[in-house]
């Protein structure tokens, strides 16, 4: 497998930074981590979308409106004139409980976390594109696995203001977890990111910096301590504020995990079982 930044940080895109998104090469399939504004810059839309499986961690917008902006769009003509033969296939999670969750348990146990619920007005559109589009669109939850090649995508819920999935892509040699938007406390990061070679994990904020009444998304020191649990090859940071250096959230993690690098538009990452480079 090999993993490709093509964005890093959130809510918006600037000159040298997109929103998230990250490539992943096995053989000839391209599997999509996220869509947010700016990504498909990186793309090459005419290769890149004839193997394309698109997974969305959740739907906040900074996660999937070059999906809308620009790959809806670009697959209705691709295939319109020849060049796109397959339709793109595209996950979204199925939308918010309106249930209590004071009680809910999920998959690993326990979660009490209250989730905000929102109208699915998000997902009503994703699952509606259809025309003027040339994709297939589909819903997962924690419990799916999606098979694209060789490649088992799984999936751990984790505490956010809407539902909220860490993906985890494996294909019997190698894996790794992208966290997708996470609070700290009751995140499945640390078990699903076990031993893996590559952690992508969201460090929205720095020490200091106020989480408001909500614990909807991680320090750079949480980052570091989950995969001080979860012991991946590399820890790597992302969804960084677009005007912050990214040296900072790095520095703030280094103590507590060593081997951490910031997610920089562009590189590329070949994962191997003996070290990725
Ligand atoms: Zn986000
Ligand atoms: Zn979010």
């Amino acid at each position: 497998m090999e993993v490709k930044v093509l964005g890093s940080v959130s809510p918006h895109c600037t000159e040298k930074y997109n929103g998230p998104g990250f490539l992943i090469t096995s053989g000839e399939n391209k599997i999509l981590l996220d869509c947010g504004p700016g990504s498909t810059r990186l793309l090459d839309m005419e290769k890149d979308l004839k193997k394309m499986t698109i997974i969305i961690s959740h739907l906040h917008r900074d996660h999937y409106s070059d999906l809308i902006s620009s790959v809806a769009y670009t697959s209705y003509v691709l295939h319109n004139l020849g060049i796109l033969e397959n339709k793109v296939k595209v996950y979204i999670p199925e939308p918010d409980y309106y249930t209590d969750h004071e009680n809910y348990t999920n998959q690993y146990g326990h979660y009490d976390y209250k989730l905000v619920t929102k109208p699915i007005l998000d997902y009503q559109l994703l699952m509606n594109l259809g025309f003027e589009s040339y994709l297939d669109v589909q819903t997962y939850n924690s419990d799916s696995k999606i098979q694209i090649g060789d490649v088992t995508a799984t999936f751990g819920y984790n505490p956010h203001n809407i539902m909220s999935h860490s993906i985890k892509l494996s294909d019997g040699e190698v894996s790794m977890v992208y966290s997708g938007d996470t609070g700290y406390q009751y995140n499945n990061i640390e078990k699903l990111a076990k031993g893996t070679n590559l952690l992508i994990c969201e460090s929205t904020l720095l020490r200091g910096q106020s989480k408001g009444n909500h614990d909807y998304h991680l320090y750079a020191h949480e980052a570091a301590k989950i995969a001080y649990v979860s012991k991946p090859s590399i820890l790597m940071l992302t969804h960084f504020w677009p005007t912050i250096e990214k040296e900072k959230y790095v520095a703030e993690a280094l103590p507590i995990f060593s081997n951490t690098i910031p997610a920089e538009e562009g590189h590329i990452l070949k994962l191997t079982n003996k070290k990725s480079t």
